[in-house]
């Protein structure tokens, strides 16, 4: 049965959020003044703190707080904008308001990591998977019963694996510890020499080499330095996390170990997204274990020089701490803003110390080679892909679920594997990714050609490939952190252009703006999540001008007035005339 409040750290700004979150069902100004006192923290930092993450309310929410994800892959096998106005009709209540008596609130988030589930919700943080109209009438009935999440059918919260191909990560189990031994016989130098020539790199999409990381990490001066594994996966069609987080935890705490050893760490950070909130539990037992048995704590296998803890810290439900500094400043109880980069986490990360910085799935790969041998690693693969890659496979296929392959596997054999047969297109690597055209599907996932942090998102000859990119204009400009004014304000234009468009009140003028605001958000954003938001745009209207075509107005458009050169009296104030002061 789901466990909805689970002890952890109070000690952490989100996690003492949580709790008041819990209590009070929403964080109130008393609480937030009572919180700084707490933390020796100025008010305003707590209140953007719980104004920033999406999980924080100032108002109260319903006992039965619902959120419906609102990612594509997961509405696949059933209509999610019928089923939250179905869910709002049965209950008498209005998406985002509380209902008068307190009991119950519906509201929408994004992708919950549950997209080979179906549609699926968070009920009180916890995952309900498989909705259908039955079920949501079955829950009305049981919300008007009263009756407690833990009288819910179980099977309701049962998530399942769903690995349908194996390849050398998920085909093994290696013994807790076994990877730890055979690197303490030798001294840390000798396994970062593993790491750097198994030439294993960041499973994140980015690729940057894992060694060479983990080198610059150890080189860097400090007075600590700091392991974190970013298990904040909030890719709208990624879930493989949840999975290597529920069934292959020991050899994620291995990697981190092994990393700590590397670069001479004493403590070590899981930061895990909102969302995986459920897996606490079981990922606190697995670290208790790994206490018992001297594979974390003083002297670990009684090696005296070498010490290393784990802590977990649970985020909010904001996408953006995806990104590896919005995460270290969520670490330190702020709002997840991007830092402004370099200095890079390597060298001023956690604390401003060096900070490690891997994602779940590198540090699990770490953790094989340590014990294999940088060899065996090498022989799989690409040239410049070694290894394996877990994708999650969603949509528009027969088996939707987790595929594990050597770097180089061409799409179409993915698609022939997971049972999807009329695909027109692949959103790849999430909506921050590629979006692949039938005629390119014998393209590769490598770093070489086609890079990706997991998803797989498929699009069967039947789908709207508009709304789907309408859907992604609306995740981005809902996660965009409001930071720098191109991403903030240039994904809600894009977001209302899509509207427009799908609305039929679009012309070719609308399009050559989308373009000239695709290309200004890219280039000019702060970070990441900006320079990759209008990827999706940029690819549709590559490969597919004909869907925006065909809602155009025909009729041609001609500005009022020429902006470009009402914008002269900027230009000669700021005396800039180079291309980017121009619209065209
Ligand atoms: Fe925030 Fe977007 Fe700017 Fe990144 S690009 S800092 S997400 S506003």
């Amino acid at each position: 049965y789901p466990q909805n409040c689970v002890e952890f750290s109070a000690g952490h700004l989100l996690h003492r959020l949580y709790v008041l979150q819990q209590t009070y069902l929403h964080i109130s100004t008393e609480s937030m003044a009572q919180v700084a006192e707490e933390f020796e923290l100025p008010v305003s930092q707590v209140a953007s703190v719980v104004d920033f993450y999406a999980f924080f309310y100032q108002k109260p929410v319903g006992r039965y707080h619902m959120l419906l994800s609102n990612c594509t892959s997961c509405g696949y096998q059933t209509d999610q904008h019928n089923l939250l106005e179905m869910i709002c009709r049965l209950l008498n209540v209005k998406p985002e308001i509380t209902r008068p008596d307190g009991r119950v609130s519906v509201g929408e988030t994004s992708c919950i990591g549950m997209c080979d589930h179906g549609a699926a919700m968070l009920i009180n943080g916890v995952p309900l998977v498989g909705l259908n109209a039955e079920k949501l009438a079955h829950i009305t009935h049981l919300i008007s019963e009263n009756q407690p999440l833990s009288c819910w059918p179980m099977e309701w919260f049962r998530v399942e694996n769903n690995i349908h191909k194996q390849d050398v990560l998920l085909n093994e189990h290696i013994q807790p510890g076994s990877s730890l031994k055979k690197a303490l016989a030798g001294d840390s130098q000798r396994l970062l020499d593993i790491i750097l020539h198994s030439g294993l790199r960041g499973r994140g999409g980015a690729g940057f080499d894992t060694g060479r990381k983990w080198q610059l990490c150890r080189e860097a001066e400090g007075k600590a330095h700091y392991v974190v594994c970013n298990a904040d996966e909030g890719e709208p069609g990624t879930f493989k996390d949840r999975v290597l987080l529920q069934s292959y935890a020991d050899a994620l705490f291995e990697g981190m170990a092994l990393c700590a050893y590397v670069i001479g760490a004493r403590k070590g950070f899981v930061y895990l997204r909102g969302e995986y909130r459920y897996l606490l539990n079981h990922l606190q037992n697995i670290l208790k274990r790994r206490y018992e048995q001297s594979l974390l704590g003083p002297s670990i296998l009684g090696k005296a020089e070498f010490s290393f803890d784990i802590e977990i810290v649970v985020g909010a439900g904001a996408y953006i701490c995806g990104e590896e500094s919005a995460l270290i400043e969520s670490m330190e109880g702020r709002p997840g803003i991007p830092r402004i980069r370099p200095p890079f986490p390597v060298t001023h990360g956690y604390l401003g110390q060096p900070t490690a910085v891997n994602n779940v799935e590198t540090l699990i790969a770490a953790a094989y080679v340590a014990y294999h041998g940088s060899d065996w690693f090498k022989a799989m693969g690409t040239e410049q892909s070694t290894g394996s890659k877990i994708l999650s496979v969603s949509g528009d296929c027969r088996t939707p679920g987790i595929y594990e392959y050597t770097y180089g596997i061409s799409v179409q054999q993915v698609l022939s594997d997971c049972g999807a047969k009329n695909a027109q297109a692949v959103q790849i690597g999430g909506p921050a990714g590629a979006l692949v055209a039938k005629k390119d599907f014998s393209r590769q996932i490598s770093f070489e050609d086609l890079s990706t942090g997991g998803s797989f998102l498929i699009f069967g000859a039947h789908r709207d490939l508009l709304s789907v990119n309408q859907n992604f204009a609306r995740f981005f400009a809902h996660e965009s952190c409001g930071f720098c004014t191109p991403c903030r304000v240039g994904t809600r234009l894009l977001e209302s252009s899509f509207q427009k468009i799908a609305d039929g009140r679009a012309t070719r003028q609308d399009i050559q703006e989308i373009k000239q605001l695709s290309a200004l958000v890219r280039r000019y954003s702060h970070c990441g999540l900006g320079h990759t938001a209008a990827n999706h745009i940029l690819d549709g209207l590559k490969d597919f001008s004909d869907i925006f075509e065909e809602k155009l107005v025909q009729t041609p458009f001609t500005p009022s007035i020429n902006l470009d050169a009402a914008l002269e009296d900027a230009r000669q104030i700021t005396r800039r005339d180079d291309a980017d002061a121009h619209l065209e």
